[in-house]
């Protein structure tokens, strides 16, 4: 740290303590040369991370912005929002450890599920009809597929390697099913 008088690199350290509740350590400094004392402030580096949406449009991650969506998506589920938020916050320092500073939406969202999957299934659900753009019941069917086979290998990943593979739909079994049962009643 160069000295603000006469430029000399060489300080010893007088004292150190932490400011700004924690987010900080602020540093009582003697330069080394000219004997002048001055102070620093050492803090964590904050990285922005760029957000490319679906139209290809980018803005800076919005930590608020997300928590409102997913508080959104999780009224009346008994989620606490400070849990919310501490998912928020998950997320957060996750992009930030990242090595990329962009990441698409898509992305985001499906990092939010991955963590909703854990907490709540209604929650879940809601989420991904929201950034998904659910277009009909088919989508809803679809993610409740994807959802119970997560959950099976969640159930089964200690045992079989093989249920990590997403087991066929069984929907075309079942329309036969039911139209035979139509046409011999
Ligand atoms: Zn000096």
């Amino acid at each position: 740290m160069r000295c603000p008088v006469c430029q000399h690199t060489n300080s010893r350290v007088l004292e150190s303590r932490s400011a700004e509740s924690g987010k900080s350590i602020r540093r009582r400094r003697e330069c080394l040369n000219c004997q002048h004392r001055f102070t620093t402030y050492e803090r964590i580096e904050f990285v922005t991370v760029t957000v490319i949406k679906k139209d290809g449009k980018k803005e800076s991650f919005d930590k608020l912005k997300l928590l409102r969506g997913i508080i959104r998506s999780c009224e009346k589920t008994g989620i606490e929002p400070t849990e919310l938020e501490a998912l928020v916050d998950e997320i957060e320092v996750e992009l930030q450890g990242r090595t990329q500073r962009e990441v698409t939406s898509a992305e985001i969202g499906e990092i939010v599920l991955s963590k909703l999957v854990h907490i709540s299934e209604v929650a879940y659900i809601r989420f991904a009809s929201v950034y998904r753009k659910f277009q009909g019941i088919r989508d809803f069917v679809d993610t409740l597929n994807h959802l119970q086979n997560q959950k099976n290998n969640l159930d089964f990943n200690s045992t079989s390697l093989e249920s990590s593979e997403i087991s066929p739909k069984p929907d075309a079994v079942d329309c036969e099913t039911s139209a035979s049962f139509a046409t011999s009643s």
